[in-house]
């Protein structure tokens, strides 16, 4: 989700003559450089709106489930079971206890999954989040033993997609936009479903994968949901992971150098290069954080200690400077310098991660790390940290297409901008 306050004047209808002038250069510029991506319609064998698994609890203690009248609950093979609702559910000696207000409840074997949804057909209801269709509970065990909850829900494709959207972008955001957002996620979704196969669910509901909290009621969204039902970007006859992030900062990240153990995952639409950029009113396009030095080097120690990496040694940095660095101009990688002589690499994106670390018991101060694309100053006790952009930086940025939406951009041609040679499909009905 992008940060910081809303931007709701197109940048536009407050500009002078001059203003105006440079963004339509600036605009003609981009057309020259896009590629307009060719939408394939769809053949006679594609078949019906898939559905996706969303993780929507994750070790939770307890659950409640409300919805309009009655829950209906079974295991497999077992009868349904009618629970007036809410429906709590806790965990007792490893199975699945499930409660209703008036006392009445079931009890579940322990292990085994339980499969909820409404018995009038409508959303269940976690918390704020509306859930269509089912969900399916299990029983987990947390570090130290005590038992938990995993909830799936099992959502039809374009309902998820509205939802994403509608949590990933501000509401007065232009509609083009929320229709490159939609097809971004749906990419990243439908990949994400065939690279999890044969896991428990397709994706988190969370910034680990894409931000969902539950059905969507803002009109934009639906409609452009609506408008590009089903089209996905691929490369070479496979759905692409479209990454996007919040603000590039004017230099793109590729997936490749981001993330190099996920080779897989970065097709050369992913890759960097350099591309005109818009995103110069976002309000972290360039920020600034300060930290003690001997914070840091706690941090360096404890994101390495969990991946045993060899920087759980590091000294004292003496210098943090960038020893790769993209087509763009954007560091992919750095090397961390200590005071026993001691030279260390890290990707800027673990680096990123490592500066936001919490080591148990230290105060780290104020302010997140929010990129990869920084510059370190050590001076003395204090470490000054300033950066571009806020997330990743691969694939499309939110504020490039907001801005890039008001100036009139269609949703296909701003495809081409971010995931230059990818083609566009629609893959069911
Ligand atoms: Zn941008």
């Amino acid at each position: 989700m992008p940060p910081g306050p809303p931007q709701p004047d197109p940048p536009i209808s407050r500009t002078g003559v001059i203003g105006v002038l440079a963004i339509l250069i600036a605009a003609v510029s981009v057309c020259v450089s896009l590629l307009v991506p060719r939408l394939s319609e769809p053949g006679p064998m594609l078949g019906e709106e898939p559905s996706i698994r969303v993780r929507v609890a994750r070790s939770a203690p307890t659950l409640t489930i409300e919805a309009s009248r009655w829950v209906l609950a079974s295991s497999s093979g077992d009868d349904l079971t009618a629970l007036t609702a809410p429906v709590r559910v806790s965990v007792q000696d490893g199975g699945l206890l499930l409660a209703g207000p008036e006392g009445g409840g079931a009890a579940f074997p322990p292990g085994a999954t339980v499969r909820v949804r409404c018995a009038w057909l409508e959303d269940l209801r976690i918390g704020d989040a509306m859930l269509p269709g089912s969900l399916s509970l299990s029983p987990v065990v947390r570090e130290g033993g005590e038992g938990a909850i995993n909830a799936v829900a099992r959502v039809p494709i374009e309902t998820y997609i509205a939802g994403v959207i509608a949590a990933e972008l501000y509401s007065h955001w232009p509609e083009e936009t929320f229709k490159v957002q939609a097809v971004a996620a749906r990419s990243f979704a439908m990949a994400q479903m065939e690279r999890r196969r044969s896991r428990a669910f397709d994706v988190e509901n969370t910034q680990l994968d894409q931000v969902f909290r539950g059905r969507a009621t803002l009109e934009r969204s639906l409609a452009a949901t609506e408008a590009t039902r089903g089209v996905v970007l691929t490369h070479s006859g496979s759905v692409m992971h479209a990454y996007y992030s919040s603000t590039c900062g004017g230099r793109p990240a590729g997936a490749g150098e981001t993330w190099p153990d996920h080779t897989n995952r970065s097709p050369p639409p992913l890759r960097a290069r350099e591309r005109a950029h818009f995103c110069d009113h976002s309000p972290v396009y360039r920020w600034e954080v300060e930290r003690e030095t001997g914070i840091v080097r706690e941090q360096l120690r404890h994101w390495a200690r969990s991946r045993n990496d060899p920087l759980r040694e590091v000294g004292r940095p003496i210098s943090i400077e960038p020893s790769l660095v993209n087509t763009a101009g954007r560091p992919a990688q750095f090397t961390i310098t200590d005071d026993r002589g001691g030279s260390f690499t890290i990707t800027a994106e673990n680096l990123r991660i490592a500066l936001n670390a919490q080591p148990p018991g230290l105060r780290v101060g104020s302010g997140s790390v929010r990129s990869g694309d920084l510059g370190v100053a050590i001076r003395g006790d204090r470490t000054v940290i300033a950066g571009r952009g806020f997330g990743h930086g691969v694939g499309m940025c939110q504020f490039c297409a907001e801005a890039m939406g008001l100036q009139g951009h269609a949703w296909r041609k701003m495809l081409g901008h971010f995931y230059p040679g990818a083609r566009l499909e629609r893959v069911y009905r």
